[in-house]
């Protein structure tokens, strides 16, 4: 199967030539097989050609933190779902959130931490071509310690088993828990390993940023089995020594980091790791004026919004690759909706072409997928968007779906708005 694209501009997602005008971009495959001069293609009549010259092509988008069980809807009681939701009905949610990503120019998401292994069925349902979806790297459980940030015990009263719980959390205390549980979610087919690294709940009440969740050699054991198997491990944290221990551990990519000191921020660079900074769920209650009724709450949520524009742009300016992530499903985060983050990331004065470089070829090597996806380059696969203006101009123009005329998703058109 053949297919050629006629381009007027090319946002190609590299920083070397980040623009390219009329192009032919050839696809075979799936296959995004050359991208030359339009002048360099003659092509055969039965060819079909996409007339996409009033048009930018451009990769198609990466989220690499999401939580696809989740709706984002504020009124979401987790309380409820944890204990009493059927898994038929979260898998059907899930379904859903994920068209709409594709909807939205998303093709690839991450998800870190979907209960009862729904996230690794929905991949494979959508890798079967059965099912309308962005490709998906997915973690299953998110390994937590006992009465870690993602131990959905706190959601539900004293004496109640994690096990009776519906959760995205896998709990497990010392090295050699942490190694089962890494195990576990190799076995059940995770493509990633997702930790919890700090925590915030309980210093809050103290006017604490976080403190460590799990032990260096927790993380660490966690890290060599995840390593070992060829799987990259995401780690929520936010600052401190939890931080500097999860450096320390190998974990490659850190998530959200509202507080991280440049001497953190430093060895993120040296060390080629990566931040997903992830401003969505704090930016969105700013926008809505959504204020959190828990005191320490508000006062937390209070602090790491004054912070996280400055630790994006302390971050930029110090090296350390950044990726576009959004926490999808959390309150107010709904799937598809990475322009948003994008336009933070711009707010926090990042250059337009290193949020657009975010959102393709730096996540895609953030997810180490970067030779299958994330830039308009030969070899890779034909995830593209066809979007009607410059969104290296205007990055705003992808928060508007009327703007993305086309998703290709492996050369196949499966969104058309044209
Ligand atoms: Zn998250």
């Amino acid at each position: 199967m053949k297919l050629l694209i006629q381009a007027g501009y090319v946002i190609t997602g590299l920083p070397s030539q980040p623009v390219r005008r009329k192009q032919g971009i050839l696809i075979e495959d799936g296959l995004i097989q050359a991208i030359d001069e339009w002048g360099q293609f003659s092509p055969e009549d039965d060819l079909p050609v996409i007339d996409a010259r009033e048009l930018t092509v451009m990769p198609g988008l990466i989220d690499a933190h999401t939580h696809v069980i989740h709706s984002g809807d504020p009124h979401e009681d987790w309380r409820l779902i944890a204990l009493s939701e059927l898994t038929p009905t979260t898998t059907l949610k899930a379904a859903r959130h994920a068209r709409r990503q594709v909807e939205r120019g998303v093709t690839t998401i991450r998800d870190v931490g979907a209960s009862d292994w729904i996230d690794i069925a929905l991949r494979d349902e959508i890798n079967s071509g059965r099912q309308f979806g962005p490709r998906i790297l997915a973690a299953g459980h998110g390994i937590t310690s006992t009465g870690g940030h993602m131990d959905a015990r706190k959601y539900a009263r004293p004496g109640i088993d994690n096990d009776l719980l519906n959760t995205i959390g896998a709990v497990a205390d010392g090295p050699d828990e942490g190694r089962r549980a890494a195990r576990m979610q190799i076995l059940r087919g995770a493509d990633l390993i997702k930790i919890n690294a700090t925590l915030s709940e309980y210093v809050r009440a103290a006017g604490g940023q976080c403190a460590p969740e799990m032990t260096y050699e927790t993380m660490a054991a966690i890290c060599q089995v995840a390593h070992n198997n060829g799987r990259k491990v995401a780690a929520h944290c936010h600052g401190g020594r939890g931080v500097q221990d999860a450096i320390n551990a190998g974990v490659d990519t850190f998530e959200h980091g509202r507080f991280l000191t440049d001497e953190l921020l430093d060895q993120l660079a040296e060390r080629g790791r990566f931040l997903i900074p992830t401003l969505s769920p704090e930016a969105r209650r700013a926008e809505l004026g959504d204020i959190p009724e828990e005191p320490a709450l508000l006062r937390w949520t209070t602090m790491a919004t004054d912070a996280m524009y400055d630790t994006v742009a302390r971050a930029h300016a110090r090296g350390v690759q950044i990726a576009t992530g959004t926490d999808a499903g959390m309150p107010h985060v709904r799937h598809g909706d990475l322009a948003f983050e994008m336009i933070h990331l711009a707010e926090a004065d990042l250059p337009h072409q290193a949020v657009i470089e975010a959102a393709t070829s730096v996540a895609a090597t953030a997810l180490g997928i970067e030779n299958v996806t994330g830039a308009v380059a030969a070899g890779l696969a034909a995830d593209l968007l066809l979007v009607d203006g410059d969104p290296l101009r205007d990055i705003g123009i992808l928060n508007d779906p009327a703007r993305i005329k086309a998703v290709l998703q492996g050369g196949r058109v499966t969104v058309d708005r044209r």
